[in-house]
């Protein structure tokens, strides 16, 4: 199944028939198409499922809050006391945290906890600081409302009410709450195995000398990284040469893997390897995206299993690419949707370009003003990975767009 063609054409016959250039909007679709959705899922701990993807929709097991308790540190009363009483009541008991308090004896009041429940008999909790306590008696003030500082039983969700649907990727607050909920474990989706490899014969680790001609390689790590904070279970299959027969040795157990991400490689040029070895042992399809940085990148299937995606070699194009192609799948993958955050800003300067392309400008994002401004960073070259130490998000410009001039209002991307 992978290896069709016994014999390495160095150009591209095999795949001319395969669909040009594709924008990003038809290129993401064609992904989300084909993507073949997680079918196994497994059973974690709460501590264990951090930043997955939930399988079976999740139900509280109890009302929160589980009882009707005090807002404050302060005093609980029956509101009618207090007018009967000329707002000044005898305080006789107290409630604490994690103890049930005895019942509100009728004209009086009782210290109560924040936390703590609310005495049977009582519908109001006042605060301490606005109560004036004359030993074992208390004035409250003439304005207390009815029903203050008292949470009540089920207001914030009810036993059974459903919390999260499957697909939902689990925050560490959506862990607390669950936590809150009395959920103990989740079903989660078991992680898709996903295969990492940077193509190029020029290519050194960092820590050994440069000989001519060669670059220390960078994609690969960062690819891993992403991949293992997206919740998947990242493989490192190194660095090959530009050299077919490696390649394709390398990827002869890919059914092995839910996905392979290939870096460099992607374009036409002679020593491109990596879409003519994916074109043997799978169906691209596409190669090219009308955008920039990351025209040359490619996405196809191999086997019944396996997705692939053939990224850019450029370090900043393997980021963008990586960004707008491979983190939806892997959400789609998922049963899942990538949330993304596109804001409105004002252009801090003016950048111009040839229309054609959608492009997403490396930019240094804040606010001023209660406004977001945007600034298109000096350095757009897709090799110059050095402009990333100013980055915390993109101006993306529109296929047509020649640029934009400082006060207009850009679409900016924030980089999460
Ligand atoms: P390619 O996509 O293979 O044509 O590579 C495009 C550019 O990116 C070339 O300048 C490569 O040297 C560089 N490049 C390719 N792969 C990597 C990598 N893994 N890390 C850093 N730079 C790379
Ligand atoms: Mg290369």
């Amino acid at each position: 199944m992978f290896c069709a063609r016994p014999v390495f054409q160095p150009k591209w016959p095999s795949i001319t028939g395969a669909p040009s250039m594709l924008s990003l909007a038809e290129a993401q679709a064609a992904i989300l198409a084909r993507i073949q959705p997680a079918t196994r899922s497994e059973t974690l701990a709460l501590a264990r499922a951090h930043g997955r993807y939930v399988a079976t929709a999740l139900h509280a097991r109890v009302d929160n809050p589980a009882f009707d308790n005090s807002a404050m540190d302060g005093y609980a009363l029956h509101s009618r006391d207090l007018a009967a009483h000329d707002c000044v009541l005898p305080v006789q008991g107290e409630s604490s945290c994690g103890s049930a308090p005895q019942q509100l004896a009728p004209g009086t009041a009782m210290r109560i906890f924040t936390g703590a429940p609310l005495p049977a008999g009582a519908d109001t909790v006042v605060m301490q600081e606005d109560v004036k306590r004359n030993g074992e008696r208390a004035r409250f003030p003439q304005d207390t409302r009815t029903g203050a500082q008292v949470r009540r039983r089920g207001e914030d969700f009810r036993a059974g009410e459903a919390l999260f649907e499957p697909g939902r990727r689990l925050s560490a607050y959506d862990l607390a709450l669950l936590s809150a909920a009395g959920v103990a474990e989740v079903s989660v989706y078991a992680r898709p195995r996903v295969l990492v490899v940077a193509t190029g014969d020029e290519l050194v680790a960092p820590g050994q000398p440069l000989k001519p001609g060669q670059i220390y390689e960078s994609n690969r790590l960062a690819t891993l990284l992403q991949l293992e904070a997206l919740g998947t279970e990242a493989v490192d299959g190194g660095t090959v040469r530009d050299d077919p027969a490696v390649l394709r040795a390398l990827l002869k157990d890919a059914d092995d893997f839910d996905f392979i991400i290939t870096s460099g490689g992607a374009s036409v040029g002679d020593h491109d390897l990596v879409k003519q070895v994916f074109a043997e042992i799978g169906e691209i399809s596409f190669w090219k995206a009308k955008i920039k940085p990351g025209k040359p990148v490619a996405f196809g299937q191999v086997g019944a299993r396996t997705h692939f995606f053939a990224l850019p070699g450029n370090p900043v194009s393997s980021l963008v690419t990586f960004k707008l192609f491979v983190e939806p799948a892997l959400y789609a993958w998922h049963h899942s949707q990538l949330p993304v955050l596109e804001l409105p800003a004002i252009a801090a300067n003016s950048f111009q370009r040839k229309p054609g392309r959608m492009e997403f400008l490396r930019a240094r994002l804040w606010s001023e003003n209660g406004e977001l401004r945007a600034e298109a960073l000096a350095g757009q070259g897709s090799h110059q990975i050095g402009t990333l130490r100013h980055t915390n998000g993109f101006i993306r410009i529109g296929e047509d767009s020649q640029g934009f001039a400082a006060g207009e209002r850009v679409s900016a991307l924030p980089l999460v």
